[in-house]
């Protein structure tokens, strides 16, 4: 069968003989721009009500929150197996030994068969990567980092608090260890159009990353971003534009890089703009169908 782009679907069949879930866990953890430590206001879009699904509480334990998420997907697929996502907030950000006894409690389920890390780069140590090295051995691992734009000046305006440089960095040292390197990106951030979209995509393609994630820009409801869209509005994609960028900004992709999603979805009641009502699922049949039509393949610029 032809193959539009390599999904992430197919890549994790290929690594487990059996069906994996991801259960997300909330382990507590703050964030280096929320805290003050960078910043209090954070990211202008963040609002991290829409990263926990009901099952995910910080005031349970991570053994509790993973009996809970299994129960949830137990019930459909009883031979399940699961992967740990550390998810809400920033996940490396504690001293190593606080994070070795919570991602440990993950991994004492023995349905749990790996971890995700969601984080930021500058908040990972050459200590923590070593231990991760270590942990890899034992366990399936991915460190995933919120990389966003590969643009400074939009880092800046929508305060990342951090460089592209330091995305790189953090990559490199990742990937040099042999752990599975995941990246976020975002298309639409405000000053991002579909060209400056299109000038970064060879960019995040030559990172040394496994997995990409792609997600439309979303304001949702009390943060910064959704002040700034009230008092001037910008251009937010329709589905349609969103799909053409999408399929335009994947041919500029590596065709080894797993693409594993392309959109998010708040919850509807947090999220202003825009409301597309799609699923997850139902938004990549959209975008094969478009890739079908154009005939439009992962890495064809690259050729
Ligand atoms: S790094 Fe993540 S958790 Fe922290 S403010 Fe930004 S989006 Fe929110």
């Amino acid at each position: 069968m032809q193959k539009y782009f390599n999904d992430y679907g197919s890549w994790i069949r290929s690594k487990f003989p059996f069906k994996v879930q991801k259960i997300a866990v909330d382990a507590g953890f703050s964030c280096p721009n929320r805290d003050g430590r960078i910043s209090r206001g954070g990211c202008i879009y963040c609002d991290n009500r829409t990263f926990n699904p009901p099952y995910c509480n910080p005031g349970k334990s991570v053994r509790k929150q993973i009996r809970e998420g299994k129960a949830f997907f137990g019930r459909k697929y009883p031979d399940m197996k699961y992967i740990a996502y550390f998810q809400a907030f920033t996940n490396t950000y504690a001293p190593v030994g606080d994070l070795k006894r919570l991602y440990e409690e993950a991994l004492q389920d023995s349905d749990v068969v790996g971890i995700v890390i969601g984080t930021r780069p500058d908040c990972i140590s050459d200590e923590l990567l070593d231990y991760l090295a270590e942990l890899n051995h034992r366990t399936f691992l991915v460190v995933e980092y919120g990389i966003e734009s590969a643009n400074d000046e939009t880092l800046r305006l929508i305060n990342r608090g951090h460089s592209f440089k330091c995305c790189e960095e953090a990559i490199r040292k990742t990937h040099e260890r042999g752990i599975i390197t995941g990246g976020h990106i975002i298309l639409g951030l405000p000053g991002e159009d579909a060209n400056e979209s299109l000038r970064q995509a060879p960019i995040i393609s030559s990172l040394p990353l496994d997995i990409l994630k792609i997600h439309q820009m979303q304001v949702v409801r009390g943060t910064q971003l959704a002040r700034m869209y009230a008092e001037q509005p910008f251009h937010l994609y329709t589905v349609e534009e969103y799909i053409e960028l999408t399929a335009r900004y994947i041919q500029f992709l590596r065709k080894d890089l797993v693409l594993e999603r392309f959109v998010s979805q708040s919850p509807p009641d947090l999220l202003i703009a825009p409301k597309w009502g799609l699923k997850n699922y139902e938004f990549t049949n959209l975008l094969m169908n478009y890739l079908k039509a154009n005939d439009i393949h992962q890495g064809i610029i690259l050729e």
